[in-house]
């Protein structure tokens, strides 16, 4: 193991961690590749007072905060169901939305994050995202009617939804029914 000395020009970044978090110093010395003594007398040398553990949950050291931390990660996961997450995570409403708030109140994970309520609509994303059919397909697909103008509420609400290629690039829709109508006139 490297010698505290080492970690110069890292001091303020340890000192960060030491006072904001409560990772343990054996976690710290893996972090920071020293030994947790030589950040135990850092601790001490700085004058370092750390936050108690007991005080707030221990996102880092929770199964289940993780998890949920992992699934968030994945590309569009603010249209992961409620109901696909409680399957992933194996656990009950209640703890899910215990779990949910803490990380939400920590900005752990993007405050949109775990509210999708529709297993449909979240199946009608997935196809959006992945195959870009045209809106109306998918619609008819999931059974859904009114894909598109959900669509147009979750942009307002924030929801980062990619333009579809069928419809909103007017240009590629546009001159297809010019055409038509160039073909037939009157
Ligand atoms: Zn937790």
């Amino acid at each position: 193991m490297k010698r505290w000395g080492i970690l110069r020009g890292k001091e303020a970044d340890l000192v960060k961690d030491l006072k904001e978090t409560t990772l343990s110093f054996e976690k710290l010395g893996k972090k920071y590749g020293v030994s947790r003594q030589a950040i135990y007398f850092f601790s001490k040398r700085q004058g370092i007072k750390r936050p108690k553990r007991s005080i707030g949950h221990q996102t880092e050291e929770c199964r289940l905060c993780q998890k949920l931390i992992q699934i968030s990660k994945k590309p569009h996961s603010e249209f992961i169901s409620i109901h696909t997450i409680l399957e992933k995570m194996g656990t009950s409403k209640a703890k899910y939305f215990h779990h949910l708030r803490i990380l939400r109140g920590k900005g752990l994970v993007s405050q949109r994050f775990g509210k999708f309520r529709s297993k449909r609509l979240e199946e009608a994303y997935a196809v959006y995202f992945k195959e870009r059919l045209p809106i109306h397909t998918i619609g008819r697909m999931v059974g859904l009617t009114n894909f598109h103008s959900i669509i147009r509420q979750h942009r307002e609400l924030g929801y980062d939804v990619p333009p579809s290629l069928y419809v909103s690039d007017g240009r590629k829709r546009g001159r297809v029914r010019s055409n038509i109508q160039r073909s037939n006139p009157g």
